[in-house]
């Protein structure tokens, strides 16, 4: 747990946050702004500041290759058909606004590629 973070607090329950997913390493809920008919948040219980910090740390290899596995299992319940798409922003200037690593599973709507 770290102070003042937000995913900190919800893995901690403090919000009643429904999960659709948990494990003893990871957790999925709804994002709260969704983008997608179907978005999803998969975010490991640990804090991670972002990708980089959890790369770098050689006990959560095994939780980096979970929350894929995670992202996977949530991706394919939500479609119906036409896939979906995992996405991780690092760092500010690609878009990340809570600093504990999440990843973003999207569905129900066509994605353009490349991204804005
Ligand atoms: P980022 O921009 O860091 O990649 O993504 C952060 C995501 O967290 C955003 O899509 C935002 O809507 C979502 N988010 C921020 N605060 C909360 C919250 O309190 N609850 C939930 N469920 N999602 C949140
Ligand atoms: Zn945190």
């Amino acid at each position: 747990m770290t102070d003042a973070c937000v995913f900190c607090d919800i893995v901690a329950g403090k919000f009643g946050t429904k999960f659709l997913y948990e494990d003893e390493d990871v957790v999925s809920f709804a994002d709260l702004h969704a983008v997608a008919p179907s978005h999803v948040l998969v975010v490991p219980r640990e804090h991670f500041a972002d990708l980089p910090a959890a790369s770098t740390s050689s006990d959560a290899i095994g939780v980096l290759g979970k929350l894929l596995n995670v992202a996977a299992k949530m991706g394919e319940s939500a479609i119906k058909d036409g896939g979906y798409r995992v996405v991780i922003n690092s760092g500010p200037q690609a878009g990340q606004t809570v600093f504990h690593l999440h990843l973003h599973v999207m569905a129900g709507r066509h994605f353009a590629w490349p991204p804005g």
